[in-house]
């Protein structure tokens, strides 16, 4: 799988100085590669029950969408603070530049529902861990979590916990 990563742009010092930014518009703006990365995303969880995919804004939405499409699953936007028109629950983390606030639907998800947490990239993993916070608190049950790249020296996995996570493209950081 690594041989995608030459399509992804890296952006030094962005959006803040020592961030290597993953620019991952350089992949997805051509068709046959961005529908290789999204049938790799798939695989892993193609036999498995998934009731909704709960994506991270923005990006997130990019990979989650397409595979909500692929499993024939509902779709669940986690969005940054004020953005979600009706009632929300929220999470506060820290992330690699600075901290942030995620919320989602208070009626998206019915307890039990079986959920895919989808992102396009998993750094610390500040952000996963918080998705998965709110949709536990909802009463939803995490199948696992599907990422396009993950920075293996940031130790997201660790954070996240123990659940199944797959990630397509590594890169040490
Ligand atoms: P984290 O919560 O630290 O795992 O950060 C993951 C989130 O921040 C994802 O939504 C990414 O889109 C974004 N992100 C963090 N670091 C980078 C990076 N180096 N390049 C691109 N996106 C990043």
């Amino acid at each position: 799988m690594q041989q995608y990563a030459s399509f992804i742009r890296n952006v030094p010092d962005f959006p803040e100085k020592g961030i290597q930014f993953k620019d991952i518009t350089t992949l997805i703006k051509d068709g046959e590669l961005f529908a290789q990365v999204v049938d790799y995303m798939y695989n892993p969880f193609r036999h498995q029950q998934i009731d909704k995919i709960v994506a991270i804004e923005a990006r997130g939405f990019i990979f989650g969408a397409a595979l909500s499409y692929k499993l024939n699953c509902g779709f669940v936007p986690v969005r940054k603070p004020n953005k979600l028109p009706a009632e929300t629950i929220s999470e506060t983390y820290g992330k690699e530049y600075g901290e942030d606030r995620i919320e989602i639907h208070k009626d998206a998800i019915q307890k039990g529902e079986k959920i895919l947490i989808v992102d396009d990239l998993l750094a610390t993993g500040g952000s996963a861990a918080a998705c998965a916070r709110l949709v536990e608190r909802l009463g939803g049950e995490i199948v696992g979590f599907s990422f396009l790249i993950e920075l293996t020296d940031l130790k997201g996995r660790e954070k996240i916990g123990d659940y199944e996570i797959h990630s397509l493209i590594t890169y040490p950081i």
